[in-house]
């Protein structure tokens, strides 16, 4: 197997190759080599069919070529962010010595190849490149563990945890088993660490490919440790699962980093009870951060966003991924908006300051695992001078009478800290920054007396060599003579060929190297220069990378920083809210315990900003008061009826979050799960029937839906015959109503049901308004009180370009069936006494004669002369009836 060769007989290089591979058999193994990483072996054909690059080889092993392909170190993180993408996971390899520089014209002497070491794991959920980063979403690394059950107890008890280490975010949760595909479908990680036996389902591909087991007895204490308190206590309460699951995930962050943690913030334990159910269907339905398409256009938090900074993204879809069900929580935030909006006048000047602010947690987050440059504290830097600017715009404590909210007081607060910080920083940089620490020259002048003294030094040698250069020149009487640096001979004085001739018998010069074109020299003059600018220089680039290890240790210590950033990033979304308020369209959300659900003119942010100008949205009120909290919905395909289900789960979503909702007004008694069914649920992958994934999805609302919850669903029952599938939908229906008590919006074609209104107090039933135009179907968009007359399927079947025939004769049938049971005493018109399509086999000879008669008869009364070709076609079908 080309793939597993033993290392046997390897190359002092290969060997090397070898032993890291082993180290990391899942992993892309990135060998740095010059200025290439390489690849080699199988790691070699799977890098070169994923990045299409040219697979070639180089040297052998064992009497084969190597296989190999290579990426230039300098566009690496393009390579790297595509092999992510694909599912790789990477290991970085570097040289951990420099080669030996050339030192005053002594050529190095090099033994064996450099030693190399696995610096740093690239997977999915422990990015910290900005290049490898999508700005305003969380990356999130999540860590599922359980403890076996105590003796007695049914069910093993889960824990989890997530971090995200570009901000250094990091919570935990204790949950059942069955909570956990919600907690991922609300976090959507980008990479997921679980015990081996547990199934990820659709979530399988994000999987981390190695899980360190946790030691659950030891977990609390370890995490105390790493975070340096005696007991894990001091950051709240956390279960043994959960302890576990957040050592494990600290774990394998040390792992991807070598062994060094990041700044990672104290794990939070969150109550997952504080936030508003949503399963993994619901937020799939919804297009919440991600729309069904897997872009983002389309989806809930575009229709809001107006933020400015990536931080205040990220938190806006946060707020949004969790709702909460805290009424004073959620108030809290409405206030900030609302007080913005109405005290201030000016969101728009926190606005222009915030649009400057760099994104401090990530800068944070590449300083602390060591791949901070320049460019990182100047971010630091410049955030903290845009929260000092936007917290002069904060009123003194009131404005317009109106006392500034508590949340926002705290922030505004938050965001004057680190005065000492931003001084120091202010002195230490330059105005012009370089790219990267190894060109130096980023710390300013006048900040450290021994870099400026070291600086001078190498600057003012640079001076001594420029007039020894023109002492030279006359001295020999060579005009054209240099004094340049070479990169193994130090510096030398070059001349052209023509004059070397020259300069050859001057007794204190000796020859060095000639080419073609120029000959090289040196003094003892230059060589002790040489020695002293390169020295200085060294220790000015040494003192500089040490004066920018201490300003980073500055930063990542500094107890104000994290507090400032985050407060940066509410007064982002509070602006964003303000801003998306002030139009008017927006308003906010009366959030109570009760059992409330008002919404007036209500409309569908997305669907709406998707019609264009020149068409107007239809806005529509919803009330599932408790005297007539089950809606029952009717009306035609197209008429509008999954846009009105999914806008009134999408407005207590965002009042739930705090945000404003696109309504004229909304009071809604909070949710504590909201289940939302609309839309084809397609699963045919997954290998269940549309039915069978339309029934398990019920099952999951009949099992968790309670007095508090809201329930919208689109035709249940649909998948499977009219009889099943209506007996389904009455019986789910009367449950909702009856049993669950929840607040619900049942949308159906089986009209049947509005019966059950006389039967079903809190039942009301709903239909969407449509017009006849001369016997065409006019969409009015419009929830009125009532239920439909009828579906409308056969004029939609026209509108949908269904061939005119097949559509006449739906009609024909249509109305035959209609006549049927309009006659008939039973109370639900049921069909299985009909025949499919006619042309039965015929039973006998008679019979047959029967019909030719028929036939006969229906020819001879027909004059073709006199048809339009619609009452042809018409005559044919009936002909074709009698056969
Ligand atoms: P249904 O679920 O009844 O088949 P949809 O809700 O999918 O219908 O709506 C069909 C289309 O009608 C939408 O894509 C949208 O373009 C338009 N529409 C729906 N509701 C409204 C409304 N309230 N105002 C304006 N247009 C609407």
């Amino acid at each position: 197997h080309p793939g597993r060769p033993s290392a046997e007989g390897a190359s002092p290089a290969m060997a090397q190759w070898f032993a890291l591979k082993s180290e990391n058999p899942d992993m892309l193994l990135f060998f740095r080599m010059g200025d290439f990483y390489e690849l080699f072996f199988d790691d070699a054909a799977a890098a070169a069919a994923a990045l299409d690059i040219a697979l070639t080889a180089r040297g052998s092993h064992a009497g084969a070529p190597i296989p190999m392909c290579g990426v230039p170190v300098g566009a690496a993180s393009a390579y790297l962010s595509r092999l992510i993408r694909r599912g790789f996971r990477v290991a970085i390899a570097e040289q951990t010595a420099e080669a030996p520089k050339a030192r005053a014209g002594k050529t190095p002497a090099q033994k064996g190849p450099l030693p190399r070491a696995v610096v740093r794991l690239v997977t999915p959920g422990t990015l910290t490149e900005d290049e490898l980063l999508e700005a305003g979403r969380s990356n999130l690394l999540v860590s599922l563990a359980s403890i076996a059950a105590r003796k007695g107890a049914a069910t093993s008890q889960w824990g989890s945890a997530w971090i995200d280490i570009s901000t250094g975010q990091f919570e935990t949760a204790s949950c059942d088993a069955t909570d956990l595909e919600h907690l991922l479908a609300r976090l959507d990680p980008a990479e997921i660490l679980a015990p081996a036996d547990l199934s990820l389902g659709d979530y399988e591909a994000r999987r981390a490919s190695a899980f360190p087991a946790p030691a659950a007895h030891t977990a609390r204490a370890r995490l105390a440790e790493a975070f340096g308190v005696a007991s894990l206590d001091a950051f709240g309460t956390f279960g043994d699962a959960e302890a576990a699951a957040a050592m494990a995930a600290v774990d394998y962050i040390r792992r991807s980093q070598a062994g060094a943690l990041p700044r990672l913030g104290h794990p939070v334990p969150q109550s997952e009870r504080g936030s508003l159910g949503l399963d993994p269907a619901t937020r799939a339905s919804l297009d919440l951060l991600r729309a069904r398409d897997g872009g983002q256009e389309h989806t809930l938090f575009a229709a809001v966003d107006r933020t400015v900074t990536a931080p205040g993204a990220r938190l806006l879809s946060q707020w949004i991924a969790s709702p909460l069900t805290d009424v004073s929580s959620i108030s809290a935030r409405q206030e900030c908006w609302d007080w913005m909006r109405h005290a201030t006048g000016k969101p728009e000047a926190f606005r222009t300051v915030l649009r400057g602010a760099p994104d401090i947690d990530r800068a944070l987050g590449r300083l602390s695992v060591g791949r901070g440059q320049p460019r990182d504290l100047a971010a630091l830097r410049d955030g903290v001078r845009a929260a000092h600017e936007a917290a002069t715009l904060a009123p003194e404590s009131k404005s317009a009478g109106k006392t500034v909210p508590p949340l926002l007081a705290e922030a505004f607060k938050a965001m004057r800290g680190c005065v000492a910080l931003f001084e120091r920083f202010e002195a230490a940089l330059s105005e012009e920054l370089p790219a990267r620490i190894d060109d130096g020259g980023f710390i300013a002048t006048g900040f450290d007396e021994e870099l400026d003294a070291h600086r001078s030094l190498r600057d003012d040698s640079r001076r001594v060599i420029l007039s020894l250069q023109n002492e030279y020149a006359q001295r020999f009487g060579v005009a054209s003579l240099k004094i340049r640096h070479h990169a193994q001979l130090g510096y030398v004085i070059e001349a052209p060929t023509a004059a070397a001739a020259k300069l050859r018998d001057v007794p204190e010069l000796s020859f060095r190297q000639g080419t073609a074109s120029a000959a090289r020299f040196s003094t003892a003059e230059l060589a002790d220069l040489d020695s002293r600018i390169s020295e200085a220089a060294e220790r000015a680039a040494a003192r500089e990378r040490q004066i920018f290890a201490a300003l980073t240790q500055e930063a990542l210590t500094d107890p104000g920083l994290p507090a400032l950033a985050a407060a940066l990033a509410l007064l982002d979304v509070v602006q964003s809210c303000a801003s998306l308020a002030a139009g008017g369209a927006w308003s906010r959300a009366k959030v109570e315990d009760g059992e409330a659900f008002e919404l007036e003119a209500c409309r569908h942010p997305v669907v709406e900003a998707a019609l264009g100008s020149g068409v107007r949205f239809t806005a529509n009120a919803c009330s599932l008061a408790p005297e007539r909290r089950v809606m029952l919905l009717t009306g035609p395909n197209m008429a509008g009826k999954s846009t009105f289900l999914r806008q009134t789960a999408l407005a207590v979503i965002l009042a739930q979050a705090g945000l404003p909702v696109p309504a004229k007004s909304a009071r809604i008694g909070v949710v504590d799960r909201l289940f939302s069914r609309v839309g084809a649920a397609d699963d045919l992958a997954r290998g269940r029937s549309t039915f069978m994934v339309e029934m398990t999805e019920t099952a999951a609302i009949l099992n968790q839906a309670g007095p508090r919850s809201l329930v919208v669903v689109d035709e249940i029952g649909r998948g499977t015959s009219t009889l099943d599938g209506l007996s389904i939908a009455w019986a789910v229906l009367e449950a909702m109503h009856s049993t669950l008590r929840c607040r619900a919006i049942f949308a159906t074609h089986f009209h049947e049901l509005a019966q059950l209104a006389e039967t079903l107090p809190r039942l009301s039933p709903h239909t969407m308004a449509v017009r006849d135009w001369k016997g065409n179907v006019v969409f009015q968009h419009e929830v009125v009180a009532g239920t439909a007359r009828k579906s409308w399927g056969v004029h939609v079947a026209k509108l949908a370009g269904v061939p005119g025939p097949v559509v006449d004769r739906a009609a024909r049938l249509l109305r035959e069936l209609e006549q049927d049971h309009s006659v008939g005493q039973r109370p639900l018109p049921l069909f299985e006494d009909l025949s499919p399509t006619p042309a039965a086999p015929p039973a006998s000879c008679e019979d047959d004669d029967e019909r030719a008669d028929e036939v006969l008869a229906l020819l001879s009364r027909m004059d073709p002369d006199s048809m339009s070709p619609r009452e042809a076609l018409d005559a044919l079908y009936e002909i074709k009836k009698a056969m």
